[in-house]
């Protein structure tokens, strides 16, 4: 069963249609009306009109009965037909067509158009038409001559009975209907502020305000129309945040809310009122810009919105700089319609993060290759496993104070039966993003355990082997288990492994991050923080977690001969690294020269194509094996 809409049951319940107490309302009055008459009549020895307008009467308490019933629409029949013949009779038997009557046919049609069908309204007017022309006709022909009473106090009494109930009910359904059309007009001004908020909702985003999506690719369509006339290209462009997890992650969800909003405001000042800034989700941005002319003028366009970015946010009195990778595609040169252009664009953003972040990249078909290469790559990490593709590699470690071997860094290599061998760099972050890592890393740790307790038991000198843990690995809860497990199966010591863990895990200020790491401490197991220098570098979390070194980001150690703004760099950090009794390595020494300023400037450990790559298992065994190796178990 269909069910009104609120707004029209108000509407009706206001009495837009004839309500059963309205009618019963007017019958009430037309009755005394009548009564009135009636009496008049009989006063007047009118025996045929006072007896007329009696059957009158009770016909009218026949309509109050149907519309008690709630029979209104018969109710309201009966009551027009009764009220046209009765007044019909009235002119026929008394004055005529000058009869007082006659005054209440307008009155009798208002009320049927407006609550009887069309069909019955027009029979009703072609009766009251041929009643009154039978009144003429019979007073033509001589068979039926009305004479015209003299004026008096009974006729005035008559008359306004008659068109005082008339205006009455008149009145009475004028006024529902201005109040049903009041209603209606609220109704309807609801009805517009309604659909503006659900027009908004569906065509902005609810937290930055800013379009959608959906109203992107609208105006989209609309630049192309206008740019198919100028001959002009569109720009359409991805911007994704590159630091908006550690942002929410580190300082909340409310902060990050924050910054959306706050890049949100930037974005949307730098840009013409023309061009449209659309949030698609998370830290994802899309800039419809159009009337471009060449890559050139996009690209200042580029610029300008890093730079704008570049400048910090307040945000919780804190400074935060939020810097962003852009993909961009232009239309008609990468593609006709907006999903393949917001593709491609999607696809030239994730090239400039692998670029290394806060920076552009236009889109090239090549790219597209990448992507395939890309999707390739998680489904071969799959079969990697299952076939045993990934193999670790060993780089020594040195005391450089002594020398001697004191560790190894293991680190994952695929040997591809097609591709040859795919470095970490190219997988790592696929595996990541697919969840694949939890089963790689799983794989790293138990192997990494396998083979040191293998060399131990060879007979090689004992020193620490070091894994590199992605921060994704601690999102599931089952990384110490992996570990004992690792450590069990083997039955090597705690203390001969070192975790490699990373800066953006150590600042997400996680409740279980810190018991869980003072957890594996206590087992005897090191932990260090990898490529130190690259991310927050923020010294705070150090003394928080039992992390006892740190390992100096290559690209400094690489860099400090020739540029004294790395070295001083490597400086800061041994210093500040002693003051909070940590010990240092260095990764990425390659040459003499470095490692001699690294002795000078008190770092402890190194490690780096100066001694030697990561090797094969049994060429690290070969190498080890032809140097000392110093036994670190008797610092434990
Ligand atoms: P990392 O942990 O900082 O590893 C050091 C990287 O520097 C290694 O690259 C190593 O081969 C390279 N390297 C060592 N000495 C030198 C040098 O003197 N000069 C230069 N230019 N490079 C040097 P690799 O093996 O390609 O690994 C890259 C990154 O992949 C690693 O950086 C690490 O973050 C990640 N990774 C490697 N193995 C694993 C793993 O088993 N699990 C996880 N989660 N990540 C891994
Ligand atoms: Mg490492
Ligand atoms: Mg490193």
């Amino acid at each position: 069963m269909h069910t009104l809409p609120p707004s029209i049951k108000s509407v009706k319940n206001a009495g837009l249609a004839l309500t059963p107490q309205r009618l019963v309302q007017v019958i009430h009055v037309m009755l005394v009306a009548i009564l009135v008459c009636a009496v008049i009549a009989m006063s007047e020895n009118k025996w045929p009109a006072a007896s007329v307008l009696s059957a009158l009467a009770s016909l009218l308490l026949i309509a109050i009965w149907l519309a008690k019933t709630s029979r209104v629409e018969g109710a309201a029949k009966v009551v027009v037909i009764t009220m046209t013949c009765a007044m019909g009779m009235m002119s026929y038997l008394f004055d005529g067509i000058y009869d007082a009557a006659v005054c209440a046919f307008p009155a009798i049609m208002i009320f049927a158009a407006m609550f009887v069908t069309r069909r019955f309204f027009l029979t009703l007017l072609l009766l009251i038409f041929a009643i009154l022309t039978m009144v003429v006709v019979a007073n033509l022909t001589g068979w039926h001559i009305n004479v015209t009473s003299p004026v008096s106090f009974a006729s005035l009494v008559n008359v306004v009975a008659i068109l005082g109930a008339t205006s009455f009910f008149v009145w009475k359904l004028a006024s529902d209907l201005r109040q049903a059309l009041a209603l209606l007009e609220t109704e309807n001004d609801r009805i517009r502020e309604a659909l503006t908020h659900i027009d908004t909702l569906a065509h902005n985003d609810a937290l930055t305000g800013l379009p959608n999506r959906l109203l992107a690719r609208a105006r989209f369509e609309q630049a192309v129309d206008l740019s198919k006339r100028s001959n002009e290209r569109i720009a359409v462009i991805y911007l994704d945040l590159d630091n908006f997890k550690t942002v929410n992650d580190s300082l909340g969800h409310a902060a990050g809310d924050t910054l959306l909003c706050e890049v949100a405001k930037r974005l949307k000042n730098t840009v013409r009122t023309s061009d449209t800034v659309s949030r698609q989700g998370g830290d994802e941005f899309l800039i419809v810009i159009a009337g471009q002319a060449d890559q050139e003028s996009v690209a200042t366009v580029a610029v300008k919105i890093i730079e704008l970015l570049t400048a910090p946010f307040q945000i919780n009195g804190m400074e935060i700089s939020a810097t962003c990778s852009l993909g961009v595609a232009l239309y008609p040169d990468d593609g006709n319609d907006f999903d393949s252009l917001l593709k491609h664009a999607d696809i030239a953003m994730y090239k400039a993060k692998d670029c290394g972040r806060n920076g552009f990249r236009f889109y090239d078909a090549e790219m597209n290759t990448n992507v395939i290469e890309h999707l390739h790559l998680i489904s071969g990490i799959r079969s990697a496993l299952l076939k045993h593709e990934f193999k670790l590699h060993y780089q020594p470690q040195f005391d450089l104070r002594t020398g001697q071997i004191v560790g190894a860094e293991a680190l994952i290599r695929w040997q591809n039966p097609e591709l040859g061998i795919i470095p970490p760099s190219k997988f790592i972050p696929v595996a990541e993003r697919s969840g694949q890592i939890h089963e790689i890393g799983a794989w790293v740790i138990t192997e990494a355990c396998r083979q040191t307790k293998e060399w131990q038991e060879a007979g090689l000198q004992k020193f620490v082997t070091a894994v590199n843990l992605s921060p994704v690995q601690f999102r599931r809860d089952n990384i110490e288990r992996d570990l004992m497990n690792a450590l069990d199966v083997s039955g090597l010591h705690a203390s001969f492994l070192e975790l490699e863990l990373t800066e953006s895990l150590l600042i997400v200020d996680s409740t279980q991050i810190s018991p869980l790491l003072k957890r594996l401490r206590s087992m005897g197991i090191h932990l260090s923080i990898d490529d130190f220098g690259t991310g927050y570098s923020n010294l705070g979390y150090l003394s928080r977690f039992e992390v006892e070194r740190l390992k100096i980001d290559q690209s400094f150690i690489r860099r400090m001969i020739e540029n004294p703004q790395d070295e001083g760099i490597v400086r800061a950090i041994i210093e500040m690294a002693h003051s909070l009794r940590l010990e240092v390595v260095a990764e990425g020494v390659e040459n003499q020269a470095a490692l001699t300023r690294l002795q000078e400037l008190g770092c402890e450990f190194g490690q780096g194509y100066h001694w030697s790559p990561a090797l094969p298992p049994d060429e690290f065994f070969k190498f080890v094996s032809n140097h000392s190796v110093g036994n670190v178990s008797e610092q434990d």
